[in-house]
């Protein structure tokens, strides 16, 4: 699950890290008071209005409605309402967003690190992730942070430095120096560094993220750590331990789709492709998807309606199916284990009949127990659906109905 920059430095902040420090505002009037608190606490006199949306980018990006960037400077207080409606409500596109970009709802008044703006601070860039093919954590981390990460990775590979932890034996003292070290630093920015990447490892493992990215990590004028910006993802299975964090969920950040779908108890995924897909179980999931594409067609969605395919849920992920306008037919592959063949029959015309009008041919593919059964009650039920056995024959019937 993703959370907003604000959430994430509020959970840094938990755990010890250094944050630019800010305060999130719903409209401009709780922008000027959140500004002017910031100013009483932090002693800044400028202030950084930052879009709150599920995407980096920012600072580069457009508000389509003002042309405002996503992450602007306010040299007042008086300046910050003004900053604030160039954003706030808006559409933000980066790079990052579709070309509609993302409505802004939220706005962080930040204060200004740079204030009162005597040398110029250095960026950095780092990011603690789980590595999947040693099954270690790793601190990814770039003396050139600030801008594009990709683009460093891509120019400059051997700026980008890597330290794997193991996870039995947690992040070691001379880890954090080399980190500090390899960013070229001294004195006490060097010492700040260490606990800065002790503080944000233990950030990492203590909230069950799969990801954090801090770009930048800024050195300030005075020597200070800390971080700018913090892109943090929590991993969706650990959050009935942090019922706090699970309260951070912004569902007008995801897929409308994808949130009935959840609420139903359906895993969907949508996709870009025009071959709509109902699978009991992940793996046979995939291999619909493959047999698909293997067929010349494209996948235009993942669902798993789960052991339980029974008539409400099949009715239900049908809809959910016929939601994207690029389906241009739907397969259903149901394995019959532990439900039976007929009863999922049962279900796919029974939803065929309450649906209605359903435009596009549907290639119901049932095996397991009952299969022939249910073939039959397809089969006699004269609805335009199209019943197969063999994967290899429901591969053939998409083809042949999509025109592929
Ligand atoms: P992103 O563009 O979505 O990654 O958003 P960031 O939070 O990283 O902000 C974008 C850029 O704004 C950063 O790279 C900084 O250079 C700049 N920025 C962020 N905070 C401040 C600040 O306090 N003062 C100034 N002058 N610039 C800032
Ligand atoms: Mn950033």
């Amino acid at each position: 699950m993703n959370i907003h920059e604000y959430q994430g430095k509020s959970i840094l902040k938990s755990f010890g890290v250094a944050i630019q420090e800010g305060i999130v505002a719903d409209t401009a009037e709780e922008a000027s008071a959140a500004a002017k608190k910031l100013q009483e606490e932090t002693g800044t006199g400028w202030f950084v209005v930052k879009a709150q949306i599920h995407a980096g980018g920012r600072g580069k990006g457009t508000v389509t409605e003002t042309g405002s960037h996503g992450v602007v400077l306010a040299k007042s207080l008086e300046e910050v309402p003004e900053k604030v409606n160039g954003i706030l409500g808006g559409h933000l596109v980066t790079a990052q967003t579709s070309a509609e970009g993302k409505k802004v709802n939220k706005v962080l008044i930040a204060q200004d690190v740079y204030y009162p703006g005597e040398s110029d601070p250095e960026e950095y860039y780092m990011s603690v992730l789980l590595d999947r093919a040693s099954g270690k954590h790793i601190i990814m981390y770039s003396p050139d942070g600030g801008m594009d990460i990709e683009a460093v990775a891509e120019k400059t590979p051997e700026r980008i430095f890597k330290e794997e932890i193991d996870p039995l034996l947690g992040l070691q003292g001379f880890q954090a120096r080399r980190v500090a070290f390899n960013l070229g630093l001294s004195g006490k920015a060097f010492k700040d560094m260490t606990k800065f990447v002790f503080a944000l490892y233990k950030a990492y493992l203590g909230c069950d993220a799969t990801m954090f990215e801090i770009n930048p990590v800024l050195k300030t004028s005075d020597d200070r750590i800390m971080a700018v910006d913090s892109k943090v993802s929590l991993d969706g299975n650990a959050l009935f331990r942090h019922k706090d964090y699970a309260a951070m969920r912004d569902k007008t950040e995801e897929d409308p789709t994808e949130v009935e779908a959840d609420e139903a108890g359906l895993s969907y995924v949508k996709l870009d492709g025009n071959v709509g897909c109902m699978v009991n179980g992940a793996g046979l999931a995939m291999a619909t998807m493959d047999i698909i594409k293997l067929s010349g067609g494209s996948p235009a969605n993942f669902l798993d309606v789960g052991g339980t395919a029974d008539a409400a849920r099949v009715e239900k992920a049908f809809r959910i199916i016929l939601k994207d306008p690029s389906v241009k037919a739907i397969l259903v592959n149901i394995f019959g284990g532990i439900v039976r063949c007929d009863r999922v029959a049962q279900g796919v015309v029974d939803a065929y009949k309450n649906i209605g009008d359903i435009p596009v041919p549907i290639i119901v593919r049932l095996q397991g127990t009952n299969a022939k059964e249910a073939k039959a009650l397809i089969e006699e039920s004269g609805l335009e659906v199209h019943s197969v056995i063999l994967l290899q024959e429901a591969a053939d019937k998409v083809k042949e109905v999509i025109g592929a």
